[in-house]
């Protein structure tokens, strides 16, 4: 009897939990597109496609197609990296990142948990005074007619 319990232990209850969502939105990826989204790298300034991109439209993540940042607030910086000041409510989670020595806020997917740069305070470069520094490769473009 134990030996089924065991059974079930192991194999049954384990399938909900590996939930598939987070293995399936990276697996589709590209080397490129891994390196930034999955292993947190960044593109190279001026480099990424919607660095110059001013159309009206949503910004989706790559990987997982949730909604990200709306055109009105996107912005340019001239950093060489898309930059919005403000996102879709909730669409975006926050992590402390210091791989540079010193503290930056990262910024990825809530849904899949995608790297999509970092985001940086006080610059007073808009009213918001907030600067999401995006890498275009952990975006895709849908323009606002089109669903
Ligand atoms: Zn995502």
């Amino acid at each position: 009897m134990n030996k089924y319990i065991y059974f079930f232990l192991i194999f049954i209850i384990p399938l909900p939990l590996i939930s598939q969502e987070k293995v399936d939105y990276f697996e589709k990826l590209n080397g490129k597109e891994r390196n930034v989204i999955v292993n947190k790298g960044t593109e190279y300034p001026n480099t990424g496609k919607y660095n110059k991109h001013f159309k009206d439209g949503i910004y989706h993540c790559k990987a997982c197609d949730s909604p990200l940042y709306i055109s009105s607030s996107k912005f340019e910086s001239n950093c060489g990296w898309p930059s919005f000041d403000d996102e879709i409510k909730g669409a975006i989670t926050r992590h402390s990142d210091y791989k540079l020595g010193y503290k930056r806020v990262e910024i990825c997917c809530a849904k899949c948990g995608g790297h999509l740069g970092h985001v940086f305070e006080g610059e007073k470069l808009t009213p918001k005074n907030i600067r999401h520094c995006v890498n275009s490769i952990s975006l895709v473009f849908k323009k606002k007619n089109v669903k």
